[in-house]
């Protein structure tokens, strides 16, 4: 068996690998192609591989890159508990007027860096730099779905202040995992944001709003759920991993009544909408590709390639 990766499941420390998991990622970034309007989408489907393979990098960063960590979350109660976050300033400037730029590291800049990460996209539209474009949105995909994962907005967010460790990876990697192909991913076209930064604080406290639910309903269930039955042993790669049983992982899913679904499409729908918001502030470039048609509710080409990204995880872990 393979020890580190037994010691990183059993303490819980795995999900610093794979916010929302890789497939996760890599089905959002692949999904927001298809929210796009046809002057876009012609190129974005041409490389729709490099989208969701790279959906990942800043994940894979965090072991190379000492700043990339914080880049994924910001720990919001560490500043304010309830939503609306109106204490904490949403332009960068101010927040490291008020806060030092040493504590905003330490606590979390998602929202700060994804609005940077935007000028950037807009940017590599205005020059017409297809692999600036390229590369930054599948980056932007990254780091605005995991604004969409409420324990990104948490310092207990892996549960380790309340005895739930683990609970980090088991929202936002098994449970998309196990109910991901029974999700609705036709989320609409997308939409142009008027102001990026108010949109991005929104998503953003969505989920702060979300993780006293996502916390409290496993602590409620872990109460009532006879304690052998909560983890079984699955078969991955080259041995036996500790997993969350699939009757406890349903009885939480059930308990939660779709908010995965809903977050993950909520995911999507802001991806593919920055994606747009960016081409269009740079002026609506022509970009390279064909056009494409707008995909119909349940298309049976795109369930085959989230399938495709699936498998592909699972090779991957063998
Ligand atoms: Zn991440």
């Amino acid at each position: 068996m393979n020890r580190l990766l037994l010691f990183l499941l059993t303490t819980g420390i795995f999900f610093v690998l794979s916010s929302w998991g890789f497939y996760g990622h890599k089905s959002i970034n692949r999904l927001a192609i298809y929210t796009l309007p046809g002057e876009m989408m012609g190129f974005y489907k041409q490389h729709a591989d490099y989208l969701s393979e790279h959906a990942v990098d800043p994940d894979k960063r965090r072991y190379s890159v000492e700043e990339e960590a914080g880049r994924h979350y910001l720990d919001a109660d560490y500043y304010e508990h309830a939503v609306p976050l109106d204490t904490i300033p949403h332009f960068w400037k101010d927040a490291v007027a008020k806060y030092s730029e040493d504590t905003l590291k330490a606590y979390g800049i998602g929202p700060w860096h994804l609005e940077k990460m935007m000028w950037r996209l807009q940017d590599a539209f205005s020059k017409k730099d297809q692999n600036a474009i390229l590369k930054i949105s599948a980056e932007i995909g990254h780091y605005a779905a995991d604004l969409c994962v409420p324990l990104h907005s948490t310092m207990n967010y892996n549960g380790q202040l309340t005895n739930q460790k683990g609970i980090h990876g088991f929202w936002e990697s098994r449970l998309p995992e196990l109910y991901g192909a029974g999700y609705d991913f036709y989320v609409g076209k997308a939409v142009y944001i008027e102001k990026i930064n108010t949109t991005i604080w929104e998503v953003f406290e969505e989920s702060c709003a979300a993780r006293d639910s996502v916390l409290g309903m496993e602590k409620a269930l872990s109460l009532s759920f006879p304690e052998e039955k909560k983890y079984a042993f699955e078969e991955k790669g080259n041995g036996l991993v500790k997993v969350y049983s699939a009757e406890y992982s349903k009885a939480y899913h059930d308990m939660l009544s779709g908010m995965v679904e809903r977050r993950m499409r909520r995911a999507t729908h802001f991806v593919g909408s920055l994606w747009y918001t960016a081409w269009v502030n740079a002026g609506s470039p022509v970009l390279d590709g064909e056009a494409v048609p707008m995909p119909v509710a349940g298309d049976s080409v795109l369930m085959e390639l989230i399938r495709r990204d699936q498998d592909h995880e699972r090779e991957l872990l063998k």
